[in-house]
């Protein structure tokens, strides 16, 4: 077998094996049910239109293009799409790009993103093990809220990063991205410190950095989130 049909098919095995664990499956006996439904491949086997393929950063990345959907486009520098491990267990999602994130066109890259290292850091992971990204790409204009407009148009590309990504779990650093992940208006204050499910990826809000510079007393909330994070992904390890 030449050796890209050989990693076609791995890879198609390794979607396969993560379609039937989001199903429940926890794994596979020799039962004589199971020997019996191996004998019959082609029934057991899931028909290539059950296998959901998933879409790489890369042809996300590809479809953004030079984005001109919104008028963000008009006065953005860069476009920030996000970095980090493209198979990373735990994303981090903010709000939008700020004044360095838009010069560099790399995610939390300012003071924020200096506290957010620190915060990484402090759940025994680095920028390089985990995902960062945005709700939105561009940079609103003097770093003002998001317009419910902008966050309709973009956040599809946030939805399908974290799908490409598949984690086991999202942060949701502030109001914006917790709320426009799940689809509530609560305050981030009511929502922060608890486990949300995400599409089947366990998902926790917490303060966003930017909040932290300006109300430091609230750093020990964002750290009893993390330590209920850390502890999660740990537990989900073993
Ligand atoms: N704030 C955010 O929400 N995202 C960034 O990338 C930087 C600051």
């Amino acid at each position: 077998m030449a050796t890209r049909q050989l990693l076609e098919t791995i890879d198609e095995l390794g979607y396969t094996l993560a379609s039937y664990k989001r199903q429940g499956c926890k794994g596979f006996t020799c039962s004589k049910e199971n020997l019996d439904r191996l004998n019959h491949l082609d029934e057991w086997h899931p028909q290539p239109s059950q296998i959901t393929r998933r879409e790489s950063l890369d042809a996300i990345r590809e479809d953004l293009g030079d984005c001109r959907r919104c008028p963000l486009s008009e006065t953005r520098r860069h476009i920030v799409f996000g970095s980090g491990d493209a198979s990373a267990r735990l994303v981090f999602v903010g709000e939008a790009p700020g004044y360095e994130e838009d010069q560099q066109g790399q995610p939390f890259v300012g003071p924020a993103g200096q506290l957010l290292t620190k915060i990484i850091h402090a759940i025994e992971m680095t920028r390089d093990t985990v995902y960062i990204l945005n709700v939105l790409k561009c940079r609103p204009p003097k770093n003002r809220n998001p317009q419910s407009d902008e966050v309709v148009t973009c956040s599809p590309f946030m939805v399908r990063q974290i799908l490409a990504i598949q984690p086991d779990f999202i942060c949701a650093l502030g109001r914006f991205a917790a709320q426009t992940l799940l689809e509530t208006s609560q305050p981030i204050s009511r929502l922060r410190g608890r486990f949300y499910d995400f599409k089947g990826i366990t998902l926790m809000p917490t303060f966003h950095p930017s909040y932290l510079l300006h109300n430091p007393d609230k750093k020990r909330e964002v750290w009893q989130d993390m330590k209920k994070l850390m502890a999660a992904i740990k537990k989900n390890k073993h």
